[in-house]
């Protein structure tokens, strides 16, 4: 049997980036260990990532999966975009993250990220809204059980199953506070064994929901109003900060945060001034603050760190739709830039 290998990579839309696969057949004697991926091409005109002059973009390699969905041999290649000179692609943000990793590899960075998105109705309206109005107001929904509060738990299990089988570091899911709204956590993984796993985990979370007729958004805010936004929490620690005595670093890492907040604000996802209300379990977009277990402020410190005096912190502001690659480059690059 030949080898199905889905090339998933990620395009050049603005100013968020989406995800594109097309599906390549290997022979079955190909194997399937990245060494053996053979680099592949793909139409750049047509993703935004070049001209129809020039259109040919590369794909090269980064990490294999196995397949979930189609199961036996099949694979789930996450590459980078290069450009035919053998230069990462303007849009690769993998390749600047990959050299942030080598740069701060004896801190061990680890991330932990919380996804949380919005399933919705091919109308545009999120599963449990009626088509006329709005559900009952927020309350009965979060981490809820039930017909009346739960909507999608079909789909959420599913792509649960499908991250395991896939060897993704999931970590949990969760319902979340807006009917049809949904979390799950990837992680703790390294700086690019997270965001590989990230994307790989949106793109089953798109394909499953593909066989329901449901569409997923990772919008910051798919509903204006009274209506939790989606983030996507990224919890971060450095070995100093997971040692004995970590909490000095981990308060460091705050400070560090603190200074570079507008740069970071910039990077953290297309409408993060929309969601960073300072409502809704956030602190404003223009405002910094951190604290032990303060859900509104930018960075919370869990209250068990505070109790152990080591652990990690959890930066609230990433918005749903961030690109995790730059995320954790730049928490990676602020935080371990500060530390001695
Ligand atoms: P919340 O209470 O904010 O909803 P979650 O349980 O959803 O938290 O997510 C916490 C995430 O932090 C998980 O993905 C978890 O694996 C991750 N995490 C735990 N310890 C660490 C650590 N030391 N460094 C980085 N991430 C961590
Ligand atoms: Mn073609
Ligand atoms: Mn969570
Ligand atoms: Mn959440
Ligand atoms: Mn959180």
């Amino acid at each position: 049997m030949a080898i199905k290998a889905e090339y998933i990579w990620i395009d050049g839309t603005e100013p968020t980036p989406q995800l594109r696969s097309k599906t390549k057949i290997l022979d079955d004697d190909n194997g399937t260990e990245l060494a053996d991926m053979p680099v592949w091409g793909f139409d750049g005109s047509s993703t935004n990532q070049a001209t129809g002059d020039k259109s040919d973009c590369v794909l090269k390699p980064a990490r294999v999966f196995p397949d979930p969905i189609r199961g036996g041999d099949s694979i789930l290649v996450m590459c980078e975009v290069m450009l035919v000179s053998g230069k990462a692609h303007p849009t690769n943000t993998r390749a600047a993250a990959a050299r942030t990793a080598k740069k701060y590899k004896k801190h061990e960075p680890m991330f932990g990220i919380e996804q949380e998105y919005t399933m919705l109705k091919p109308n545009g309206n999120p599963l449990g809204f009626p088509d006329d109005g709005f559900p009952a107001p927020q309350g009965p929904y979060y981490c809820g059980v039930g017909e009346y509060a739960i909507t999608g738990r079909q789909i959420a299990e599913e792509h649960m199953d499908a991250c395991l089988e896939a060897g993704i570091g999931l970590s949990g899911i969760n319902a979340e506070v807006m009917p049809g709204q949904w979390e799950f956590q990837v992680g703790p993984r390294g700086l690019l064994e997270v965001a590989d796993e990230l994307w790989v985990a949106r793109w089953l979370l798109h394909r499953i929901a593909e066989d329901f007729g449901v569409v997923i958004s990772i919008d910051a805010k798919p509903v204006k109003g009274d209506w939790n936004g989606a983030g996507a929490h990224t919890n971060f620690s450095t070995k100093e900060m997971r040692e004995d005595g970590g909490m000095k670093y981990i308060e460091a890492g705050c400070k560090a945060l603190g200074e570079k907040a507008a740069l970071h604000i910039a990077n953290y996802g297309e409408g993060v001034e929309d969601r960073l209300t300072g409502a809704h379990e956030t602190q404003r977009y223009d405002q910094f603050s951190y604290g032990v277990s303060d859900r509104g402020a930018s960075i919370r410190i869990p209250w068990q760190c505070s109790v152990d005096g080591k652990g990690y912190l959890e930066d609230r502001r990433p918005n749903g739709n961030i690109d995790p690659y730059t995320v954790a480059r730049l928490m990676t690059d602020t935080v371990c830039s500060a530390m001695k």
